[in-house]
């Protein structure tokens, strides 16, 4: 296809298909889309890269899909992790990982997926959000808001956290924080820190830098002190594990609405990807890879149209959504059960933690 240009006028350009979200899941779309011969346009609202709410662990399945576009953890100078440690009050769990994941920011990440999208021919327009997005004829017509309009044939919802208009997700959801942390001990594994209505998950990173990330069912703590109280006073280990630590960051990042365990059931003439299709419990499965598989699939399946493309989709995440939903569930209502129960049958959670993983294509 000749991405030249569209036949649309000045006023309202025509596109082939404009991406809304310039994150995993629109960057790893736009990217397929581009290598499959489409034009895709990346629409994305922040101007320069940012640090969204995400415990940053990759699996197996992450890397599997970043290593088909080109890219590889170490080399963007993730920290591998290979034991995973659970504690609840004074319970305390520890085992090695069935694999070794990685810790990565998401600045690094989402801004090397991005510049994949753009080498592979995708344009991105930063620092401009959709605004609207409405069937016109056979295709789109839409606002963005700096009150220009573009017409594009295919629409590529990738969203992700956050809402657009008429494209509706389960409402309520828990409330997503993270905070980078200087920690005053040496971490070498994934910490899940369960506690009275939220979870945590702390880990090293890159520039000796620890990410404490957590979801709250309600009443999330609104400044950094408050945010390391609660996560230490749930147990004894993560008590020991922040003490001293000293925050990056003037207040923890927030995000709100998170609907754990929704998974896109309807039609649609958009497709739909990434968190915009499915949000699988943080810490039980890695939302990250579930937004890659769907905008690597889009490149192979589009041609099919949304209805056929979601069946596709849902098909492929049926595992990991089967996995993780319950354990996000025993993790936030019986999480000393959960810690115990991992304390005396290891293979228990790593089996869990294989499980939840997205089956390559
Ligand atoms: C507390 C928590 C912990 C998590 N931990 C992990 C983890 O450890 N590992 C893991 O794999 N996953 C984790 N996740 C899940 C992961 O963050 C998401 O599944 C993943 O980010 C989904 O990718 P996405 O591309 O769909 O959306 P996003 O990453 O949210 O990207 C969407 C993009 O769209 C842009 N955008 C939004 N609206 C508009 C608009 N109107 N116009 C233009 N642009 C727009 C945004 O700026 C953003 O860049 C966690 C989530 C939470 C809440």
């Amino acid at each position: 296809m000749d991405c030249a240009g569209g036949a649309g006028s000045a006023h309202r350009p025509v596109i082939d298909v404009l991406v809304v979200g310039g994150g995993p899941a629109g960057a790893a779309a736009a990217w397929s889309l581009a290598r499959s011969g489409r034009c895709p346009l990346i629409v994305e609202r922040s101007a320069s890269q940012t640090e969204p709410v995400c415990g940053q662990f990759l699996g197996p399945d992450a890397v599997h899909s970043l290593a088909r576009m080109g890219l590889y953890p170490a080399d963007l100078g993730a920290v591998p992790i290979t034991r995973l440690m659970l504690a609840h009050r004074h319970a305390r769990a520890a085992m090695d990982l069935p694999f070794t994941g990685w810790s990565l920011p998401r600045r690094t990440m989402d801004a090397a997926l991005l510049d994949c999208a753009g080498a592979a021919g995708a344009q991105i327009r930063r620092g401009v959000s959709v605004r609207s997005a409405d069937r016109d004829n056979d295709g789109w017509r839409i606002r963005l808001d700096d009150d220009t309009w573009v017409q594009a044939r295919d629409l590529v919802v990738a969203s992700g956290k956050h809402a657009l208009r008429g494209f509706a997700r389960r409402p309520g959801g828990s409330v997503g924080l993270k905070l980078h942390l200087r920690l005053s001990c040496p971490l070498d594994a994934t910490v899940l820190l369960p506690g009275r209505g939220f979870y945590a998950g702390l880990q090293p990173g890159p520039d000796g830098l620890a990410n404490l990330c957590a979801a709250f069912r309600s009443g999330p703590p609104g400044d950094v002190a408050g945010f390391i109280a609660k996560v230490a006073q749930a147990s004894d280990l993560g008590a020991q594990l922040l003490d001293g630590a000293v925050s990056v960051q003037p207040r923890p990042t927030a995000i709100a609405g998170v609907p754990y365990g929704w998974m896109f059931g309807g039609r649609s003439q958009a497709f739909r990807i990434g968190d915009q299709f499915a949000v699988v419990p943080s810490f039980c499965g890695d939302g990250v890879a579930m937004a890659l598989a769907g905008g690597l699939l889009l490149g192979e399946a589009a041609g099919s149209g949304p209805d056929a493309f979601h069946r596709t989709l849902r098909a492929r995440l049926a595992k990991p959504m089967r996995w993780a939903a319950p354990a996000g569930a025993l993790f936030a209502h019986t999480p000393g059960l959960v810690v115990r129960t991992a304390a005396l049958i290891p293979p228990l959670a790593r089996l869990l933690a294989a499980q939840a993983r997205v089956v390559p294509a």
